[in-house]
């Protein structure tokens, strides 16, 4: 047996350092968006909301790029915290981490997704956060994934896209260095307690989209580096796993 000293520290939940918390999602959340999710992951929570115009932005036009266009916005509600977080509108500009984590989602799902193919249309992807307990960025990447997907078979069932269109899966994890372990998913007081915090984004074909891993007055060797790709690329298999089964099963 070890003794106390040698042992590693254990999570507060429990966990196993390449367990994922639980995630479910709860597709059609919001029945008038053209696909939509409650992502569910462990305490984190974001309803994730797909509308689609039938337009394209002016710049598009004037710059003759043919194709659509896709962003998403990303807000935590005033409630999704313990203490309330004011609403962006309330201080009259956008939060500076909504902003960065909203071109990520953004470039995220522009990824899965070949613009050329879904016309001249933009689709927004709206992320809102209901709950806040770590991992928010990824839960909105790996939930709107689910709700675009929905929402493009439903175009698809209108006849108003090619059915062969278009997707290739996307999933996003995060992993940490805490107390010199690497941790697969990160809480929020695991996050508060980490050395290094990084946010993977993947795809089916095990390519990366975005690496996020920063130091918090703390750096990281190239065998740390190892184990935290190593771990967030089980946890994005598993993550790419359960969309297919939100994706597939009957509602
Ligand atoms: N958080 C918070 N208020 C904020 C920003 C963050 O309570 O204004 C908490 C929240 O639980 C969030 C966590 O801190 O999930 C980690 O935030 P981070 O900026 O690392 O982004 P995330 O891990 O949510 O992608």
């Amino acid at each position: 047996m070890m003794s106390s000293e040698t042992q590693p520290p254990a999570r507060v939940d429990g966990r196993a350092c390449d367990q994922l918390r639980p995630v479910r999602f709860h597709n059609g959340i919001a029945p008038y968006a053209a696909g939509s999710t409650l992502i569910e992951w462990g305490r984190t929570r974001v309803i994730c909301g797909v509308t689609i115009e039938e337009t394209v932005p002016r710049w598009m036009k004037e710059q003759n790029v043919t194709g659509g266009w896709m962003t998403a916005e990303y807000s935590m509600l005033p409630y999704s915290t313990l203490t309330r977080k004011a609403r962006d509108i309330a201080k009259g500009k956008i939060d500076g981490r909504s902003q960065e984590i909203q071109r990520l989602i953004g470039r995220a799902m522009r990824a899965a997704i070949d613009l050329e193919r879904i016309g001249s249309r933009t689709i927004w992807l709206d992320c809102d956060v209901l709950q806040a307990d770590g991992g928010t960025r990824t839960a909105a990447i790996t939930g709107s994934y689910v709700a675009l997907s929905l929402a493009i078979q439903s175009l698809q069932r209108e006849g108003k896209l090619a059915p062969d269109a278009i997707l290739k899966p996307v999933a996003a994890v995060s992993v940490g260095i805490v107390q010199s372990q690497a941790w697969l998913d990160l809480s929020y007081v695991e996050d508060a307690a980490a050395a290094v915090d990084m946010n993977l984004v993947m795809n089916a074909a095990g390519e990366y989209i975005e690496l996020q891993g920063t130091g918090e007055e703390a750096s990281y060797t190239e065998q740390q580096l190892a184990a935290m790709l190593a771990l967030g690329k089980s946890g994005i298999n598993q993550l790419l796993r359960c969309q297919q089964a939100a994706l597939t099963s009957i509602p």
